[in-house]
């Protein structure tokens, strides 16, 4: 059975483990106010994220995700939404295993992580970033970006401007 086929509990049961592992405490019922994001794809396995949001207001944002083994959270932007928000920035910082970020520049050779084969053509950045425990990156405003756990799953706290899913862009058509 492929965590696709688990229920949201179960789901929500073994992020928790990953939580746990990377010392985050949440009380029970936080831990059943796990997302867990498939982006309409249905295949968890491959490509999704599961978080759990501190706060989000109209001033900022904060939240811990998890990516199980070789999970991809797919490419996406977070565009301008008025004259004066420019598009929500974010700082990822690794608390546990190890996070392929991959964002719009120069592209690497030789990525560490590749996308799901059936969506490679819908992933574009290849400026490849390594973060493992400890380390931290800040993505601009309006700059693709996608991310995909190593062998381990990974731990990652995002601390950001307003989150307003509604106004991110994906690559995939899909999505
Ligand atoms: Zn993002």
């Amino acid at each position: 059975m492929t965590i696709a086929q688990w229920s949201t509990r179960e789901v929500q049961r073994k992020v928790h483990e990953y939580f746990q592992k990377a010392d985050i405490l949440l009380k029970d019922e936080e831990i059943q106010s796990i997302e867990v994001n498939d982006y309409g794809l249905g295949r968890l396995d491959e490509i999704g994220l599961q978080l759990f949001v501190y706060i989000n207001t109209d001033r900022y944002c904060a939240k811990e995700w998890v990516l199980f083994p070789r999970q991809t959270c797919p490419e996406h932007l977070h565009p301008p939404v008025s004259e004066n928000d420019s598009g929500k920035q974010e700082t990822f910082r690794v608390k546990y295993g190890t996070v392929y970020l991959y964002v719009e520049g120069d592209p690497v050779e030789d990525p560490a992580a590749l996308p799901p084969e059936k969506d490679q053509d819908h992933f574009t950045a290849f400026h490849e970033i390594i973060l493992t425990a400890g380390d931290q990156y800040t993505i601009p405003p309006n700059t693709k970006h996608w991310f995909q756990a190593g062998e381990t799953g990974a731990v990652t706290a995002e601390y950001s401007s307003t989150s307003t899913d509604d106004h991110d862009i994906f690559t995939h058509p899909d999505i």
